[in-house]
């Protein structure tokens, strides 16, 4: 019997993720079905219940619902509640196991296929929301050489910059500033976690944040060169990214946990790549 999973978000109709799993399940041989559930906004348990009792086995879930489903979980794995959000469930019964595969899903994107060691590098993170907290333990993990977070909201930055440093043991300085506070400050790799680039606006940077060699990587994707990308190749970076692949490696990881077998996600970056020109 075909086994039914789906995507919920508002909007949804932009979603990848039915074209991932279907990708996944045709190289991996998994007899299931992926579909797209468009959620009523203050609709959440309701459209989830709906789905558990037609038999769907387990949701991958998007903006604005990842705080509804951290509320909906039974069982909520380390990521999420470290995250405070949720991006992926597996029913089991009665039980609703939650994960947030997103911090893991980028840093195997850096680590693993742009072959680019976290370890020992200087770590600037733009943004404090959902994104850079679901990021923040899986980057610390690496042992990077330091870890700064800078936001337009300041206290969102410093609050991130605690939770990091209370959850390991000092190995990595961890700082939360406010962009003012970055001087002239280098770094070997910079993300943008904020979603400016969905709105095309450059985060107040300047280009000496990008040390030689450095790697600047927008988690946003889809959207070719953002200004954050332009401002980094205009300053010589030659390591440019975007987040298809960390939407890929999440997608593989929840794969993962729901059928027992990993798939490449290779082809599905190449088919999803926007190219940064
Ligand atoms: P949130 O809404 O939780 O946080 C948004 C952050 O962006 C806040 O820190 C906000 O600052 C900051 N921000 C917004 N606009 C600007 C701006 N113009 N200049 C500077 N900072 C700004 O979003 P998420 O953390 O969930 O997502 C962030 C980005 O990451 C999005 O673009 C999203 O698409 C992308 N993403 C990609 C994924 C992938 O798989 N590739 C997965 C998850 C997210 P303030 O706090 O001051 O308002």
């Amino acid at each position: 019997m075909t086994d039914r999973y789906a995507v919920i978000g508002n909007p949804i109709e932009q979603s990848k993720s039915p074209l991932i799993h279907t990708a996944f399940a045709q190289v991996t041989g998994q007899d299931i079905e992926y579909t797209k559930v468009l959620g009523p906004l203050g609709g959440f348990a309701q459209a989830v219940d709906a789905f558990r009792a037609a038999g769907g086995r387990g949701m991958n879930v998007t903006a604005p619902f990842k705080l509804d489903a951290f509320a909906y979980a039974t069982d909520l794995a380390p990521s999420a509640q470290m995250a405070g959000a949720v991006n992926a469930m597996k029913f089991e019964g009665e039980r609703v196991y939650a994960e947030n595969f997103d911090g893991v899903g980028l840093v195997r994107d850096v680590v693993h296929n742009l072959v680019y060691p976290i370890a020992g590098k200087r770590v600037l993170v733009l943004g404090a929301g959902g994104a850079t907290r679901g990021a923040l333990l899986p980057m610390l993990a690496q042992l990077p050489a330091e870890l700064v977070i800078v936001n337009r909201t300041v206290a969102k930055a410093e609050e991130l910059a605690a939770l990091g440093r209370q959850h390991q043991s000092g190995q990595v300085p961890v700082q939360g500033l406010g962009y003012d506070q970055l001087a002239d400050r280098g770094f070997d790799m910079v993300f943008n976690a904020s979603s400016s680039s969905l709105t095309a606006e450059l985060p107040p940077i300047r280009a000496s944040v990008f040390a030689a060699g450095a790697l600047a990587y927008d988690l946003t994707y889809g959207k070719g060169l953002t200004p954050f990308l332009k401002l980094a190749q205009e300053a010589g970076v030659t390591h440019l990214a975007d987040g298809v692949g960390m939407l890929a490696e999440q997608a593989a990881e929840a794969f993962l946990w729901w059928r027992g077998v990993r798939p490449d996600t290779k082809d599905v970056i190449r088919q999803l790549t926007v190219p940064l020109v």
